[in-house]
């Protein structure tokens, strides 16, 4: 635990402690770099119930048990893991500086790996039916475990779609619920309906069972379902991006470079909060990217350094090397 008010100085900071930072922070630290990774705690891998495509696990692994062996592969190299929030991040000259909640920090290179939170509805449950499989956020992610099942999709009405097509390529019982007529077009409506996805209006609560959960019409009225896929977005926690002045899109997505760069030399972004599929093996292969370059280019800015003081050096050495 860093002490308050003891400024730390280290080559690279990591903010963020899921699946993307935890791999950046092995690459560095096998770098030999000196790696500080600060996590706030409840991020989104962890409420993974078992993930079936992450590459390596045949048989499937939950977020829990993927991150307790990412902490370990990267404390075994060195990583020292701070379970603490950053709070500001701010350019210095010759280092960025980290106010966090267990003191300062300087830091050569910065990788921020701060994820995304998902948008869900309200309802008694919510984390109980996510562990369950019962209510679903990603198609991308589980839409195989899902196939043949009976599935309902919320959110606003394009997103909603958009899930339910992708959805419909592994199940034909697919419903988009809303709770007024009014909140799904007619042109949506007409493309739901040419795609064989209902809508359900008059959806009033949404009660989670043993297994599934029920629609609770308007009327009183109920309708069982296995699986409720959520489509309504996520909030991007790219503030520390945002103060440092890197440029982020309207929905507040990094926007990075082939190396996971975002626009202020020096600060990464890799995972979910760099614009791109959110993905634990894309997270990991921007973690790779960004920690390889940023080793690259602390290696040519030491031999730079070397390099503009060797002139100096032979000038002062009394004792000039043999054939120098
Ligand atoms: C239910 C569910 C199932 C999923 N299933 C799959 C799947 O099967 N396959 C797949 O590839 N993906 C899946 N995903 C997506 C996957 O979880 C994410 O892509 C992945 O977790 C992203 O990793 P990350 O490291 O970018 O972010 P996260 O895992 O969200 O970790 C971000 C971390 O940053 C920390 N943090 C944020 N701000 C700060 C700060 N200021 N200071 C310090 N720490 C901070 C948070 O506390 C958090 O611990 C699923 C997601 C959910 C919700």
């Amino acid at each position: 635990m860093i002490n308050p008010g003891i400024n730390r100085f280290c080559d690279v900071a990591v903010v963020g402690g899921g699946p993307a930072g935890l791999a950046a922070a092995v690459y560095l630290s096998r770098f030999l770099r000196s790696v500080l990774l600060f996590d706030a705690g409840d991020g989104r891998a962890e409420l993974i119930p078992k993930t079936h495509n992450c590459p390596g696990f045949p048989d499937g692994v939950s977020g829990k048990d993927l991150l307790a062996r990412l902490r370990a592969q990267a404390t075994a190299y060195g990583t020292e893991i701070v379970a603490a929030g950053v709070k500001s991040l701010t350019a210095q000259p010759g280092a960025f500086v980290l106010a966090t909640g267990a003191g300062h920090v300087h830091a050569s290179r910065v990788v921020l790996a701060t994820g995304v939170v998902d948008r869900a509805p309200a309802m008694h449950g919510l984390r109980k039916a996510i562990a369950a499989g019962i209510v679903r956020l990603c198609p991308v992610c589980d839409a195989y475990e899902v196939q043949g099942q009976r599935i309902a999709v919320v959110g606003p009405e394009r997103s909603a779609l958009k899930e339910a097509l992708y959805l419909r390529h592994y199940s034909r019982d697919i419903c988009i619920i809303c709770n007024y007529p009014e909140d799904i077009s007619g042109s949506t409506r007409a493309k739901a309906d040419a795609a064989g996805i209902a809508v359900r209006d008059f959806v009033d609560d949404l009660v989670l069972r043993n297994s599934g959960l029920d629609l609770v019409m308007a009327d009183g009225s109920t309708e069982r379902i296995d699986v409720l896929y959520t489509a309504m977005g996520c909030d991007v926690r790219s503030e520390l991006a945002m103060e440092v002045g890197a440029h982020c899109d309207e929905d507040g997505y990094i926007l990075v470079g082939p190396h996971a760069q975002t626009s202020i030399e020096g600060v990464y972004a890799v995972g979910d909060v760099a614009k791109a599929l959110n993905q634990i093996a894309v997270g990991f292969g921007q973690a790779a990217l960004a920690s390889t370059h940023i080793h690259n280019a602390m290696l040519a800015e030491r031999a730079g350094s070397r390099c503009e003081k060797e002139p100096e050096a032979h000038h002062q050495s009394p004792n000039p090397r043999p054939g120098g």
